[in-house]
């Protein structure tokens, strides 16, 4: 705790605020491209401690949420087949698909299992030679070395009933949409620690001088956020546009280099469906053609579903960063954490979470 502590400092944040308001001259739009910087956003109040215009807009780094309604409905329509044991992490049972969600299909009687780790979900395929184990392999850059690692084991100790339902997606290239998008207000983004830490920063460079703007690679802690808002605004003040690691103590500019070989054994690029963005070409990861034999897709035969999205649901803008989630109609009423018509209510990293969770009672009394 000590160690955490060291990055919650009021004083320091103080501190931090006073240099972030004084650099201030003029309006900046930033955005945090992690949903877990945008939960320490809201439940610290940082967001309303900062000098007035400068906006932090959150991004749509949540992997539950941006998981493609396809998918969830492929990973629906696998966890119902008998003989499957269908492993996921536990956020991912309560999203919505087009008409149910994994809670729905166990309750139908599915072996729906929440696992803590891809390498659980393995070890089921051993004790259960019978059965198909399947391990719903969701997530960015951060979550993808352990399943790489999983498909891997996997293929070396000759496990023919295990497989991933693969739905990875990459950070570069959703910057890219972002700034590519006509309704784009970003002005510098706040880039993802963790990512950064399995992949480096050598992406970045390209994208902050291609945009002009700034990329700072930033933590989660009050103080790491306050540090990357700083760096930024002065960048934006200055006119600058490069990228800067304010994260040094998880993050190397080289990234984790046995991670990165593992990942690209693995898998290939691929283009990517982001739920309610759309796809963004070259934008995720598929098993590659020395792994497809581990490719639930493959393996299950689930083309074909009709997918329906919530009428009510505004999520998309939410994660493009077009509306805050208070502004869709449905907050608090038709879509709570209880009952959640859209991915970014149901993710401990989701945006509509974070403001049901930390800022809903303000909200009201601000009516
Ligand atoms: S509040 Fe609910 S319905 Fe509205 S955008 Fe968020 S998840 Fe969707």
């Amino acid at each position: 705790m000590k160690y955490l502590d060291e990055f919650s400092n009021p004083e320091s944040a103080k501190r931090l605020l006073e240099q972030i308001h004084a650099a201030t001259t003029r309006p900046w739009a930033m955005m945090e491209v992690c949903g877990g910087q945008t939960h320490s956003i809201i439940r610290h109040g940082i967001d309303q401690l900062l000098p007035d215009g400068v906006e932090l807009i959150h991004g749509p780094g949540c992997p539950v949420c941006v998981t493609p309604l396809e998918i969830i409905d492929r990973a629906l329509a696998i966890a119902a087949r008998p003989g499957v044991i269908f492993c996921s992490f536990g956020d991912m049972l309560r999203v919505p698909g087009s008409s149910q969600d994994l809670f729905s299909v166990k309750s139908a009687g599915g072996d729906v299992r929440v696992v803590y780790s891809p390498l659980d979900a393995l070890k089921l395929a051993r004790e259960n030679p019978d059965r198909e184990v399947v391990f719903f392999g969701i997530g960015f850059e951060t979550t993808a070395p352990a399943n790489a690692m999983t498909v891997y084991q996997a293929k070396r100790l000759g496990v023919r009933n295990f497989s991933l339902l693969v739905s990875h997606v990459l950070v570069p290239p959703a910057i890219s949409a972002i700034m590519e998008s006509a309704t784009c207000r970003v002005q510098a983004f706040l880039a993802a620690g963790h990512v950064c830490s399995v992949m480096g920063t050598a992406e970045y460079p390209p994208l902050a001088e291609k945009y002009r703007v700034p990329i700072v690679v930033t933590g989660f802690e009050p103080l790491d956020i306050l540090e990357g808002i700083r760096r930024t605004v002065v960048q934006l003040e200055e006119g600058r546009h490069e990228v800067e690691n304010a994260y040094p103590r998880a993050v190397r500019e080289e990234g984790n280099l046995p991670a990165m070989e593992m990942l690209r054994d693995v898998f290939e690029v691929t283009d990517r469906t982001w739920r309610g963005i759309g796809m963004i070409p070259r934008s995720g990861w598929r098993l590659a053609p020395g792994y497809a034999e581990f490719d639930a897709e493959q393996r299950f035969d689930v083309t074909g579903i009709h997918t329906a999205e919530s009428a009510l649901c505004r999520s998309g803008e939410v994660l493009q960063g077009l509306i805050k989630p208070h502004e869709c109609a449905a907050f608090g009423k038709e879509c709570t954490p209880r009952n959640p018509l859209g991915a970014t209510m149901v993710s401990s990293e989701g945006a509509c979470a974070a403001y049901h969770t930390y800022r809903r009672l303000e909200l009201v009394e601000a009516k």
